[in-house]
C-alpha cells in the first residue's frame, strides 16, 4: 500500500497515461508470444473499428469534405472488416497467450461495439455532401498509415531502445494529433488565409504561367527551397520573439522524441509557421501537382524527422534533413539551443550560422532548458496566453 503511493506520488505522467497504465499494464512479459503484442494491436484495431463505423454512420459530420473525393466503398468496407476481423482475432490470441485477461478482452469488446454496430456493412446511401465536416476518416486512416510505419521501424531500429512507444506523455501527443486531424479543415482554411489575401493584392499571371510550365521535378525542387526559406525565417522567429516563442515552447516540451511527438504543436504555430510559408509558394504559382506531391512528402517527412530511429545516411545529413539533424534541435544542452531551424535543407542553417551537426553524435537531453509546461493538452493549448 505504502508503495503504491509512493509510486503515485512520484509519478509525472500525465494522468491520462497513468490511468491507462493503471488499466492495462501488469508485470507481465513483452515480449513475442506473451499476448502482450496481439492485445496491444486488438485494443488499437478495435478503436479504430469503432470510429470507422461511426464515420460511415454519420459521413456528412464526421469526414474531412476535402478527402471524401478519394474515398471508394470498394477498398473502404474491405478495410474496415478486416481491422475488425483482426481486433477480434488478436484479442482472442492475447487473452489466451496472457494471464491477465484485459488487453485481449477490450479488444474483443470494442471490435464487438464496432461490429453490434453495422460494422463493415452499414450502408451509405447517398455521398455526403456538408460543406462542413470534422477529419475523423483523416485521423483514422493517418494513425494507422503511420502507426504501421513507424511503430515497427522505432522497436527495429531504436535510437533509445529503453524508450517505450508508450513513454510518458504519449497519451498527450495523441490528443494533439486527434484533434489537429479532427480540425483539419479548419486549420488548412486558416494556413491558406494569408496565401489567399497575397495573391489578392499581388497576381502575376505571366510569372505563373512561366513557372507553371516548367519540368515538375524542377517545380518540386524549387517549392522545397522556397518553403524551407520561409520555414526557416518563421521558425526562428519563433525562437527568438518572445511573444511566439510562447506557443512554439509547446512542440519543444516533449522530453522524449518519437514520431508521435512531432504532432506536438499548438494551433497557432501550425497556422503561422505554414501559413507564411504558402504565401510565396502561392505568389511564384506553382502547379497543382508539384504542390500536392510536396504536401504528401513533406507530411511524411515532418514525422520522420521526430522518429526514435538510429539510421545513419553519411554525408547526405549535410543535405538533407534526417532524424538526427531535427533531434539536436529538441535537444536541451546548451551547444544545441537555437540550432537547426531549417526543416528540409541543413545547408540554410549552414549558411545562416545556426547549424549544429557534430560527428555521429546524438542528443542525451531533449525538451524546454530551464522551463517547464504541465504536460495536458488542455494547458498546451492555454498555456502561451497565461
Ligand atoms: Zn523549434
Ligand atoms: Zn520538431
Amino acid at each position: 500500500m505504502f508503495m503504491l503511493w509512493f509510486m503515485s506520488a512520484t509519478d509525472h505522467r500525465p494522468r491520462l497515461d497513468r490511468l491507462l497504465a493503471r488499466v492495462f499494464d501488469d508485470a507481465g512479459p513483452v515480449g513475442v508470444g506473451s499476448g502482450w503484442l496481439s492485445g496491444t494491436a486488438s485494443v488499437f484495431l478495435g478503436a479504430l473499428g469503432v470510429g470507422a463505423v461511426a464515420c460511415l454512420h454519420w459521413p456528412d459530420l464526421l469526414t474531412f469534405p476535402g478527402s471524401r473525393a478519394l474515398y471508394s466503398m470498394w477498398w473502404i468496407r474491405p478495410l474496415v472488416a478486416l481491422v475488425i476481423g483482426l481486433a477480434f482475432a488478436l484479442g482472442l490470441l492475447s487473452a489466451l497467450l496472457r494471464p491477465r485477461k484485459v488487453l485481449g478482452l477490450t479488444g474483443i469488446g470494442l471490435a464487438l461495439v464496432a461490429s453490434l454496430a453495422g460494422g463493415a456493412s452499414v450502408p451509405v446511401d447517398a455521398a455526403p455532401n456538408s460543406a462542413v465536416g470534422l477529419g475523423l476518416d483523416w485521423f483514422l486512416l493517418n494513425l494507422l498509415l503511420l502507426a504501421v510505419v513507424f511503430v515497427p521501424m522505432e522497436r527495429l531500429y531504436p535510437q533509445r531502445p529503453e524508450q517505450s512507444t508508450f513513454r510518458s506523455g504519449w497519451t498527450t501527443d495523441l490528443i494533439h494529433f486527434f484533434v489537429s486531424h479532427l480540425l483539419v479543415q479548419l486549420s488548412a482554411w486558416l494556413t491558406l488565409a494569408p496565401a489567399t489575401a497575397a495573391l489578392r493584392l499581388l497576381m502575376w499571371p505571366d510569372l505563373h504561367a512561366f513557372v507553371s510550365s516548367l519540368p515538375w521535378l524542377v517545380q518540386l525542387g524549387a517549392i522545397i527551397v522556397v518553403a524551407d526559406l520561409g520555414e526557416y525565417t518563421m521558425h526562428r522567429l519563433f525562437h527568438t520573439v518572445p511573444a511566439l516563442w510562447r506557443f512554439h515552447a509547446i512542440h519543444h516540451s516533449s522530453e522524449a522524441i518519437d514520431w508521435l511527438a512531432g504532432s506536438r504543436l499548438h494551433l497557432v504555430d501550425v497556422v503561422l509557421t505554414r501559413g507564411f510559408t504558402f504565401v510565396p509558394i502561392a505568389l511564384l504559382g506553382f502547379a497543382d501537382g508539384p504542390v500536392y506531391a510536396y504536401l504528401v512528402a513533406v507530411s511524411f517527412h515532418a514525422v520522420f524527422i521526430h522518429a526514435n530511429v538510429r539510421f545513419s545516411f553519411g554525408s547526405l545529413e549535410r543535405w538533407v534533413v534526417t532524424p538526427r539533424f531535427h533531434h539536436w534541435h529538441h535537444s536541451s544542452q546548451p551547444e544545441a539551443i537555437d540550432k537547426n531551424f531549417a526543416v528540409h535543407l541543413p545547408w540554410i542553417d549552414r549558411l545562416f550560422g545556426t547549424y549544429y551537426l557534430p560527428h555521429k553524435a546524438w542528443p542525451s537531453r531533449y525538451g524546454l532548458s530551464g522551463e517547464s509546461l504541465p504536460d495536458s493538452w488542455w494547458r498546451h493549448l492555454t498555456a502561451p496566453f497565461r
